[in-house]
């Protein structure tokens, strides 16, 4: 029998911590456990790296430090790029641009504004989940203030045309915020070349700690301050900075930004082979997201006749973690938003996503199909969708 093996496979939900990064957290742990905010040697000392992150992160996506701030994670920075941007232009109008397929992070904002009366256009994808360009121009009015577009989608890898979006936005005096929770550390970002008015980072997607993220906003962008309180991050978000967690986030988007052409080159090796594999042993299976224009390490597959949570279930037995769509709609039964919005109703509940990372290897991919096989089998062999009998392998 073979041997039961460790297999994570779920890096576009979070990522482990690099062990440089947890080297030098757990320096920055002993050494600046003053509050950054006192002005004595210890908090000058914190502030300092505090700082020396806060450049790092800077550099990574071409903006100056001073418009980059600390928020607990991608959800904050969305939360307040959404809300902040809405409320201090509202004089200028009431109209937001974003598309179906956000995170929720976004989504759950815009609702908010509706609620207090913004009007939110959704702009449609197409099958591959990349956001329609000409809805947007169509969307565009005289009271649009701000277009939000993410640049990558988590759930099924789609890069979006956040260029071509900036550029409009930029032409019609409209603020663009993109989330690049996914985005950062996989693929070049240049904010001042792309022309992006603020941009949303999580550290823990980039082999950094959990609740520490950023927002970039661009120095002319006016923008309300969602959490009140003490006059940190320069007046804009208040509440003491975690700074060995800065530290981390600081080391690890240096880390990750330093790489991405090499990263990418072995993600691409890896979802290749992958490929090759399952399509060559498990029959009647679609591939969801752009074929080309795409994150590397992320793969979603709709198996037909398998139903998604129970391909779940029955590979965490054998030791392997994937999830059926975004980790933040785990435990939600409803079918995932951004198939339905790409036209995948039929497949929208039998899809996993396999999203891989730089510690996953080619046996970690043999271990894994061999276990698919197996279960996508077993599913389909017990599946009351016996109609399937005549089209799927069983
Ligand atoms: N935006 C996207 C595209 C994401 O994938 C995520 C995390 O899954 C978030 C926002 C939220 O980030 P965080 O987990 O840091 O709050």
């Amino acid at each position: 029998m073979e041997k039961k093996k460790f297999v994570y496979l779920d890096n576009a939900a979070t990522t482990p911590i690099s062990s440089e990064v947890y080297r030098d957290m757990i320096e920055a742990y002993g050494k600046f456990y003053g509050n950054n905010s006192s002005i004595y040697q210890l908090g000058r000392e914190a502030d300092n790296a505090l700082e020396e992150a806060r450049a790092k992160i800077a550099k990574a996506i071409g903006a100056n430090a001073n418009e980059i701030y600390f928020t607990s994670g991608g959800t904050e920075a969305d939360n307040w790029a959404i809300k902040g941007i809405a409320r201090a232009n509202k004089n200028k109008g009431n109209h937001i641009i974003t598309s179906a397929i956000e995170h929720p992070a976004i989504l759950e904002s815009c609702k908010a504004l509706e609620d207090e009366g913004f009007k939110v256009t959704y702009v449609p994808v197409d099958e591959y989940g990349v956001v329609k360009y000409a809805e947007i121009i169509k969307a565009m009015g005289p009271d649009t203030i701000l277009i939000s577009i993410m640049t990558a989608n988590n759930e099924v890898g789609s890069l979006q045309p956040i260029r071509a979006i900036a550029e409009l936005a930029r032409a019609n005096d409209v603020i663009f915020h993109t989330d690049a929770v996914q985005a950062v550390g996989a693929i070049d970002i240049n904010v001042k070349d792309i022309k992006i008015d603020a941009l949303s980072i999580s550290s823990h997607k980039l082999y950094g700690p959990k609740g520490v993220g950023a927002l970039y906003v661009r120095k002319g962008v006016k923008i309300d301050r969602i959490i009140d309180g003490g006059s940190q991050e320069r007046g804009m978000r208040a509440g003491t900075i975690n700074v060995p967690a800065a530290v981390g986030f600081g080391s690890a988007v240096e880390r990750a930004c330093a790489n991405i052409d090499e990263n990418n080159k072995y993600l691409k090796s890896l979802r290749r082979y992958f490929l090759k594999s399952v399509s060559e042993k498990i029959h009647n299976i679609s591939l969801n997201g752009h074929p080309s224009q795409r994150l590397q390490g992320n793969v979603s597959i709709s198996f037909e006749g398998a139903e998604g949570e129970s391909v779940l279930m029955l590979l965490d037995r054998d030791g392997i973690s994937v999830s059926t769509g975004s980790a933040c709609a785990a435990g939600n039964l409803e079918p995932s938003h951004v198939l339905l919005a790409m036209g995948k109703d039929e497949d929208a509940r039998s899809t996993i996503r396999f999203s891989f990372g730089l510690n996953n290897t080619k046996e970690d991919i043999d271990y894994t199909v061999n276990k698919l096989q197996k279960v996508v089998k077993k599913l389909r062999s017990i599946s009351a969708v016996r109609i399937y009998k005549n089209k799927v392998e069983l």
